[in-house]
């Protein structure tokens, strides 16, 4: 199992899973050539991907998708009213529409989405099962629903936003319009609000706790892997701790499969 967040903010992110074989990416929302720049960072092609998930329609997550998908002949997993928000997406020669709430199989992996509060059509987070264990991701929540917190539990891998703090945005240049939709129902989580959804999942089978979606103004990786950090001791829980950067695809976490007794 590896995973690697090759971009994660407010100007593109996609995260690269691999699990058994199977190489998927959630959201493509840098171009082609960047994706394929990052994941030769960690010694991938492109040609490499099986899939690619999509969480909803805003720019940040789908803005490659189109091209990366007809270049390298990939299917494009999505829920249908994402889809139809999507006119400029282009033909995908192999579309998977989903509803969310559903879940479907790729290869030997059991793939659930679930539906998040967020400021777009039929938002989703997924969670990826496999006999190497679960992997939860979910960014872009307006608020951690009950729904989320059931569907992340028993992560061995676990993608969370973590996208500002609160008093950084208080104080910060943004429009109050805009500081008010990150703050709503259908914005943005906290690293405060993504800490107490934290405190209701983390178990001692989680490995590794990934930090998405940081915004570069209003919040600071240090501060967060701080908070986390307290949260998860709180907890009595130690997973190794990586933050997903804007610029450069982070660190990528890999296990060894799981020994079956
Ligand atoms: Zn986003
Ligand atoms: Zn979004």
């Amino acid at each position: 199992m590896r995973v690697c967040l090759l971009a994660s903010g407010s100007r593109g992110n996609s995260t690269l899973i691999e699990v058994d074989g199977c190489r998927l990416l959630i959201d493509a929302g840098l171009s082609g050539i960047e994706t394929s720049r990052r994941l030769s960072t960690i010694g991938l092609t492109c040609d490499d991907l099986h899939a690619i998930l999509v969480t909803h329609e805003h720019h940040d997550h789908v803005g490659g998708i189109g091209p990366l998908a007809r270049r390298h002949n990939l299917p494009v997993y999505i829920d249908q009213q994402t889809h139809a928000a999507l006119p400029k997406l282009g033909k995908i020669a192999d579309l998977q529409l989903f509803s969310a709430g559903e879940s479907f199989s790729l290869q030997n992996l059991l793939i659930s989405s679930f539906s998040t509060t967020h400021d777009a059509v039929n938002p989703v987070g997924f969670t990826i099962q496999s006999d190497e264990g679960k992997i939860g991701f979910a960014t872009d929540l307006g608020i951690p629903t009950r729904l989320v917190a059931n569907q992340l539990q028993d992560c061995r891998v676990l993608v969370l936003e973590a996208n500002h703090d609160e008093q950084m945005l208080q104080d910060g240049s943004y429009p109050w319009e805009l500081k008010q939709r990150i703050r709503s129902r259908h914005g943005h989580l906290s690293n405060n609000q993504s800490c107490l959804l934290l405190e209701e999942i983390c178990w001692s089978g989680m490995e590794a706790l990934f930090l998405a979606h940081l915004s570069e103004e209003n919040n600071c990786p240090d501060l967060a892997g701080q908070v986390f950090r307290e949260t998860l001791t709180g907890c009595g829980h130690d997973p190794e701790i990586i933050i997903g950067r804007q610029s450069c695809a982070s660190f990528c976490f890999e296990t060894e499969p799981l020994l079956v007794s």
